[in-house]
């Protein structure tokens, strides 16, 4: 059956995912933080599904939840009210601070941001839109504008330009910053286990004004930034950076939006929002992935303002966000959040496992940085820390295919796809944490004989 797979994927199925691994894994079942293959193997999962499977693969009471609302009503669309929708929307308005209170029900993280832009050029009456080198904000033709990492930008054929040509009016303000030398904007930071030994701030905060000056009406209508930035190797800003960034927006008159989809739901541990640790309030907040604990859904949160704003210009429409299934997944999750301490497991477990991977920095030259906050996790693979130049792609390949064998899934990211990413379901314990860093250091080890 693993072979005929393999043929059907080839034939039938976008190529890209086949990339992932020399020797893609056909998964049958998944528990908890624990997934199995069709050979009966087991994997611990390191990275959720891309950051998503927030309280555990097939969680018994979000299952639960999900088996009962089948049996009573599944879908609506947007233009009939339930009691699903009500119950989710209270809970979730529940866990943002004012004004944040009107919630925009859709189905991924690239429709949150869409609906982000959208809602940002209404009410501001500007078109420019600002999003960091390195950002990540979806895969739609709107969100490939603000999207700029890796393998992910696109140039368009004949010489028609890059992806920015499908969304124009969008910026590329500055960060992306990368341990590596050459990235393309480099950080001048002496190590980054924590952001207050960033040296930069003074520095991005000075190319952040050039990027608004250069827009074209210097009239900004939005700035999108993740809290941590996920898919560019969990690469996080100076302390203070963002809430600068934030007010130089604003006096121009534009919104500021928080791009939660991977750090939000308490991954972070210390707060239940990324822009939280910030310190900062945005006007729109997008969150997909963990929102759905692998469930298709995702929301935009905003202000009354700007909500209002919206309705004058569009009557928004969706035909499966915020349907009662979703909806119901969506409040257990909560539920099981609140319950189970996840926040505070990401918290403790996560301070754990950053501080036991950090030791590997010590111990092999080819690691030249661990960093990250919570159970968001980015170890840096370099040649040596001497040069600082991305660990050539086939060896970072083939440490992450060893890991695989031994029973670890962990993700990928950076520029140079040069990082490791880690992100396990929040109800991971320290003794899986061991077991992972044991793997991991064997994988090291066989790569240096
Ligand atoms: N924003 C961020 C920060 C993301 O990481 C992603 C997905 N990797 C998206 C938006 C897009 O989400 P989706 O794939 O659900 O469209």
């Amino acid at each position: 059956p693993y072979s005929r797979a393999l043929e059907i994927h080839k034939q039938h199925l976008s190529p890209v995912e086949t990339a992932y691994f020399q020797k893609p894994l056909l998964l049958h079942q998944g528990h908890m933080e624990w997934l199995f293959d069709s050979e009966g193997n087991r994997y611990l999962d390191f990275f959720s599904g891309i950051v998503t499977v927030s309280v555990g693969h097939c969680h018994p009471k979000v299952t639960a939840v999900a088996q009962k609302q089948m049996d009573h009503l599944w879908h609506t669309s947007s233009v009939f009210f339930h009691p699903p929708m009500h119950e989710y929307a209270e809970k979730l308005a529940e866990l943002l601070p004012e004004p944040l209170k009107v919630i925009f029900l859709v189905n991924s993280g690239s429709e949150a941001n869409d609906l982000a832009m959208v809602m940002a050029r209404t009410y501001s009456k500007h078109t420019d839109i600002i999003s960091f080198r390195g950002g990540y904000h979806g895969c739609s033709p709107y969100t490939l504008g603000l999207t700029n990492v890796g393998i992910y930008k696109m140039e368009l054929p004949n010489g028609m330009g890059c992806q920015s040509t499908m969304c124009p009016d969008v910026f590329r303000g500055p960060w992306g910053g990368s341990y590596c030398r050459d990235s393309p904007v480099q950080t001048v930071r002496k190590c980054s286990c924590t952001p207050d030994c960033c040296q930069a701030k003074e520095q991005y905060i000075e190319q952040f004004k050039e990027t608004l000056n250069t827009s074209v009406a210097k009239s900004i209508a939005g700035f999108f930034a993740e809290p941590i930035q996920g898919v560019n190797g969990v690469v996080q800003y100076p302390k203070e950076f963002l809430k600068e960034a934030f007010a130089l927006v604003r006096e121009r008159g534009g919104v500021c939006i928080a791009d939660e989809v991977q750090t939000g739901f308490g991954r972070l541990g210390s707060h239940f929002w990324g822009f939280q640790s910030h310190d900062v309030l945005p006007d729109i907040v997008t969150m997909a992935k963990g929102i759905g604990n692998g469930f298709p859904m995702a929301a935009v949160v905003t202000t009354p303002e700007i909500a209002k704003s919206l309705a004058k210009c569009l009557q928004h429409f969706n035909t499966f966000g915020g349907s009662p299934l979703a909806c119901a997944i969506g409040s257990a999750v909560l539920q099981v959040i609140k319950e189970e301490n996840l926040q505070k497991n990401s918290q403790e477990v996560g301070t754990y496992m950053l501080l036991k991977f950090a030791e590997l920095r010590d111990e092999f030259d080819i690691i030249g940085d661990v960093r990250g906050k919570g159970l968001m996790m980015g170890i840096e693979m370099v040649q040596d820390k001497m040069s600082r130049q991305p660990l050539p792609k086939t060896e970072v390949n083939q440490i992450h295919e060893d890991c695989k064998d031994m029973g670890l899934l962990v993700g990928r990211g950076g520029i140079f796809s040069q990082t490791f990413r880690i992100a396990p379901p929040m109800c991971i314990t320290k003794l899986e944490v061991d077991f992972a860093f044991e793997v991991f250091r064997t994988a090291l080890l066989q790569h240096m004989e």
